[in-house]
């Protein structure tokens, strides 16, 4: 029998209950069925994609807390720390009115998204399509969602995360994301972030911080950046010029005089005078520079060396000289936290 009270979504709908909902009895958790995330529910996220932050729908796949794996959790808890919500992204079906979106529980992508449960928001729909809709297929769990209302839903959940965005996870070039309107053209796209987060007009001397969206001197957002990453605000393997991960292409060139040149496509590039940016001054203690690594020649940037090294070549052998080159010293980490 179907329970129309019940927040297991395939219970409700399909009169089945896939699991055992032993409870837990930590005190994180209470018997309130009613504002609860149970494995199944669908979820909103914010990420971060080439066209920019957009919505993402999902299946809540898997709930961790505390790196251990509950049937459900208290919405109250969503935010905490230990708060980990493995989902699943929802591929959409879209007519070409766009008053709607459709998506479709039994189309989503296999790998999971890993999101800290302080950025989704759980999305309570009502039953899904039925067999008067003209979407609708036999066996299919189709949600028809009116554009307006996601809208909503996007802006408000913004304003509620804007202070996360260094946490927002990256779309991976495999994922349908940004959704696509009938047109082709990106939608469902975090209108307020994008505008926040543009670079500015070019002849402007400042740029908007991706990160902390303080206005920052063109010359030196590259010496903010280092400070963001001394100050662990963002990963250590984001670009050092902008602060994003994997947004923009890094090279070095070897020029005609000798001399290393820094190329990159980041909209906050600079002209970085490599062998200057190496010295350490009170002033500008920042050495985050692209280095080449010697074993697989990927340049990655000096602060984000050291996870370099340990993701892709733990035990590996360095020259002695080369790990000069990428050692950061504490009187550097002292004068970046000092600014
Ligand atoms: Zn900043
Ligand atoms: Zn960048
Ligand atoms: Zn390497």
């Amino acid at each position: 029998m179907s329970d129309p009270k019940s927040t297991d979504r395939l219970r409700r709908v399909r009169g089945l209950s896939k699991y055992n909902l032993q409870v837990d009895t930590s005190p994180q958790f209470d018997r309130d069925e009613s504002a609860k995330l149970f494995e199944n529910d669908l979820i909103i996220t914010l990420i971060k994609t080439k066209n920019g932050i957009c919505a993402a729908i999902l299946l809540a796949h898997q709930i961790l807390y505390d790196k251990k794996h509950v049937d459900y959790v208290n919405i109250n808890h969503l935010s905490d720390r230990q708060c980990v919500i493995n989902g699943r992204l929802l591929k959409c079906v879209t007519i070409p009115e766009q008053l709607f979106w459709y998506f479709d529980l039994n189309e989503c992508i296999r790998e999971c998204i890993s999101i800290p449960g302080a950025l989704i928001q759980c999305l309570t729909l009502p039953q899904p399509l039925d067999k008067n809709d003209d979407m609708w297929y036999p066996g299919g769990l189709i949600y028809k969602i009116e554009t307006r209302i996601l809208k909503l839903l996007i802006d408000s959940h913004w304003e509620k995360i804007s202070n996360l965005l260094a946490k927002f996870p990256v779309a991976k070039s495999t994922m349908p994301l940004p959704y696509r309107l009938a047109d082709g053209k990106p939608g469902l796209l975090c209108e307020s972030a994008n505008a926040e987060n543009s670079v500015d007009d070019p002849t402007s001397s400042k740029w908007i911080c991706f990160t902390c969206r303080k206005s920052i001197d063109k010359k030196k957002m590259w010496l903010h950046i280092g400070i963001h990453i001394v100050k662990n605000d963002v990963s250590s393997c984001v670009c050092g010029f902008c602060g994003r991960i994997s947004h923009c292409s890094i090279a070095l060139q070897r020029t005609v005089q000798k001399t290393i040149k820094v190329i990159s496509n980041c909209p906050f590039f600079f002209d970085l005078q490599y062998g200057r940016a190496r010295k350490i001054s009170k002033s500008s203690p920042c050495t985050n520079v692209p280095v080449e690594c010697p074993i697989c020649y990927l340049v990655v940037w000096k602060y984000g060396w050291k996870q370099h090294q340990d993701s892709e070549h733990e035990g590996g052998q360095f020259e002695k000289k080369f790990l000069e080159t990428v050692e950061i010293t504490e009187q550097e980490i002292k004068w970046m936290k000092s600014l």
